[in-house]
């Protein structure tokens, strides 16, 4: 009895210490010590902050959940205080996808919050909210991608709160941002403002995430439009409004909160408007009202240095599509004649004298410029050799309590060596010395297992419920294995697994493995061994070859089927997210990635997989130059001569598929065989070790925060800098 009360009022406590309030809303997760505490650096005179900007940030609730966690550790299901009860209701059982992401710059985004968090780093960061996320994706075998666009609910999102005005609950907090035409003439559109918080694993430290939604009544119709879809192409218009959404907002929004960050990070150009009303602002502050007639060319050059001196700016890919230009004189409808007079000096392209260019505009006024990965850093500098001697490495990461299996987790738990794992992932450099163990072999082997009997049983129901579908509707279903009947078409544990998922566009190549299918076959025929290739991935809907490569995957399975005597299914999953991801991840055998080098700038889901043990089979680009080690923790194939700008084509003549998937076929045969043979199975026990003991420490968030943190110019309490400095000697990605 005794026992029993005590619990109950400890569990009051707990829950008492997972709600807070200030002025602009009621939390549940963490205390209110910690949230003053986070508000208080965000809001401080000093600046002492980081406002990290993106046009997208994922972090969906079912890849990683600490506060949901928590209840469930605690068997906590509702409470006798009403509010605290509702939230609690809401967590539990309310949804938690937020498809507000396209793909890896959202992940990574995410993932850098998270990491911010668990070291309790004062950043905050600033999104859109698009009312349509980006797009659902059905796929028909006939047709190919079928996209389509449906409205979710942030009212309904139990991790999204809506912000009110300080200290007024009835009325929302909103921003005015002004939008002009070539007259000047003014048209003001709102934001809403939302935050998420991105709760550590103790839940004693958050990184706030303030979404922007311009789906607003007072908004005119062409901003609530443009505010649906993330990556809306439809018109040049639209790409322009939603880049000025978000890079015009920042300071507005930022005012409303308080929040003095002397530090912007641009993860990607995207917000780079923010740049634009800084240097605005200065020149306001020199010469007052008059000011657009006062400033010289030499004043705003001189505005941009001052400015500069506060940019970090991340740039993500050498591809052309990811560089924001735009027409001069279009331009100019949405801005201000200074605004566009700032632009003709800071943004010009002397390649393309109409455009602005938005990367060199970036490039241009920040105090340092980091690629995300070496070979990254290579081309970048080749790309822009005025700006090399600035620009460096950082090599990207994952968030590795999020990508990291659940049977994983237990297995590093029950290790003495990975003690504090989630906190300090350079415990993982131990995982050496566990190279012999047998103990821990076996652990690992039947981890894997687990995670590879979950993935299976995952396309297995899903290939059941398109079955069902096709019978009930319309569509016909994506996997031509729907079309057998169940025991036929059911993938088998422990069969030799490929996993391949990323965004379908030209240079990813994802149809690269199928050039040849007899020459892929032949050690399947010869040794009769099974095979899964198990894919995923979303073409832009406005991608025409990006949606072929879909239809191309789909339409090779039954060939694949036929000439394998049923021994190789391909199996494409619809609908690619962050839980998908995080199955596959830990569930395939080997992790493919077959871009054309060197147009992977980083590529992060092969490291997701890494850090579960799962061996990469890649080409050298991206992070794989770096992820490697000589074979010790997987595959190479392809293409890997210095590269130029020559080699930055993605023409389809230029994309060498003969040359680099001939390079696959014969190491295809190897992997296999070390698979099946029992003499070489121990090869993958090798590889998985390996990845945990190398690449583990590296390719993780934290590390990478580490490393943009000494950009940052913050100023740190003595151990918190000493423990960042720790993570951040792991690796230094700009050294040879
Ligand atoms: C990790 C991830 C990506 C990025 O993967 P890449 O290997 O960088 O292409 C894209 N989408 C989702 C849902 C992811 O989880």
């Amino acid at each position: 009895m005794m026992k029993q009360s005590l619990a109950s009022i400890d569990i009051d406590q707990i829950l008492h210490n997972m709600i807070s309030t200030n002025r602009w809303g009621t939390y549940f997760g963490v205390s209110q010590k910690v949230l003053d505490q986070v508000w208080d650096s965000l809001t401080s005179p000093d600046g002492n902050s980081v406002t990290y900007i993106s046009m997208e940030i994922a972090a969906d609730r079912d890849a990683f959940h600490p506060i949901k966690s928590r209840l469930l550790d605690l068997d906590i299901t509702g409470s006798t205080d009403p509010q605290i009860d509702q939230f609690i209701k809401n967590i539990l059982y309310g949804p938690e996808k937020i498809p507000n992401y396209g793909g890896g710059l959202g992940v990574l985004a995410g993932d850098t919050l998270k990491s911010f968090a668990d070291c309790r780093i004062p950043v905050v960061g600033v999104s859109l909210l698009y009312r349509h996320g980006y797009f659902s994706q059905l796929v028909d075998s006939r047709i190919g991608q079928v996209s389509w666009s449906s409205e979710w609910r942030p009212e309904k999102n139990p991790s999204i709160y809506a912000l009110h005005q300080p200290d007024d609950p009835r009325s929302e907090l909103r921003i005015e941002v002004p939008f002009y035409d070539q007259d000047d003439r003014v048209t003001n559109a709102y934001a809403r403002l939302w935050m998420k918080m991105e709760v550590n694993n103790r839940l004693n430290y958050f990184v706030p995430h303030i979404l922007l939604d311009f789906h607003t009544d007072e908004s005119p119709q062409w901003i609530r439009d443009a505010a649906k879809n993330l990556y809306d192409s439809s018109s040049e218009n639209t790409k322009i409004i939603q880049r000025r959404m978000l890079g015009a907002s920042v300071i507005p929004a930022m005012k409303a909160l308080g929040i003095t960050s002397r530090t912007i990070h641009l993860n990607e150009q995207h917000g780079v408007a923010v740049i634009l009303n800084q240097i605005v602002d200065r020149l306001q502050q020199k010469y007052g009202e008059d000011y657009t007639q006062r400033t010289s060319d030499q004043d705003i050059f001189e505005a941009a240095e001052e400015v500069a001196g506060n940019i970090v700016y991340t740039i993500h890919t050498p591809v052309k599509a990811g560089h924001d230009c735009f027409d001069k004189n279009l331009y100019r409808k949405f801005v201000h004649s200074f605004h566009h007079r700032i632009l003709n000096l800071l943004a010009e392209d002397r390649d393309n004298p109409n455009n602005f260019n938005f990367t060199l505009f970036a490039m241009r006024v920040n105090r340092t410029t980091n690629a995300v990965s070496r070979l990254h850093k290579e081309v970048t500098q080749k790309q822009f050799p005025e700006f090399a001697e600035k620009i460096s490495a950082i090599t990207n990461g994952v968030h590795h309590p999020t990508w990291i299996s659940d049977a994983k987790a237990e297995l590093f738990d029950s290790c003495a060596e990975f003690e504090n794992w989630r906190q300090d992932p350079s415990v993982f450099t131990n995982g050496a010395a566990l190279f012999d163990n047998k103990r821990f072999r076996a652990f690992l082997e039947s981890a894997w297992k687990k995670d590879n009997f979950k993935l299976i049983t995952y396309v297995n129901e899903m290939l059941a419920t398109h079955r069902a579908m096709m019978q009930e509707t319309w569509i016909d279903p994506p996997n031509f294995l729907s079309n057998l009947d169940d025991r036929e078409a059911r993938l088998q544990p422990d069969t030799f697994t490929i996993g391949f998922a990323r965004r379908f566009s030209t240079y990813k190549r994802a149809d690269l493995i199928f050039e040849d299918i007899e020459e892929l076959l032949k050690p399947v025929l010869e040794n009769n061994w099974p095979v899964n290739f198990v894919f995923a991935g979303k073409a832009h809907p406005a991608d025409e070859p990006g949606k072929a490569l879909i239809k191309m995957v789909i339409d090779v399975q039954e060939e694949l089927y036929r000439k394998s005597n049923g021994l190789a299914k391909l199996v494409f999953i619809p609908g690619y997210d962050m839980a998908i991801a995080k199955i596959m991840v830990a569930g395939a055998h080997c992790w493919l990635n077959s871009p054309k080098r060197p147009l992977e700038a980083s590529g992060t889901s092969g490291m997701k997989a890494a850090l579960n043990g799962v061996p990469n089979v890649s080409i050298m680009d991206g992070w794989w130059g770096e992820g490697y080690h000589d074979g010790a923790t997987g595959w190479k194939f392809g293409y890997e001569d210095p590269v130029n700008l020559d080699t930055l084509s993605e023409n389809r003549a230029e994309l060498l598929y003969a040359e680099d998937s001939a390079s696959f076929y014969k190491l295809f045969a190897e992997i296999i065989d070390n698979f099946y043979n029992p003499e070489k199975f121990y090869t993958f026990i090798d590889k998985a070790i390996m990845n945990i003991a190398l690449n583990s420490p590296r390719f993780n968030t934290h590390r990478m925060a580490a490393e943009y943190l000494a950009r940052y110019n913050l100023d740190l309490p003595g151990p918190l800098a000493g423990k960042m400095e720790r993570l951040k000697e792991n690796y230094d990605s700009d050294s040879e």
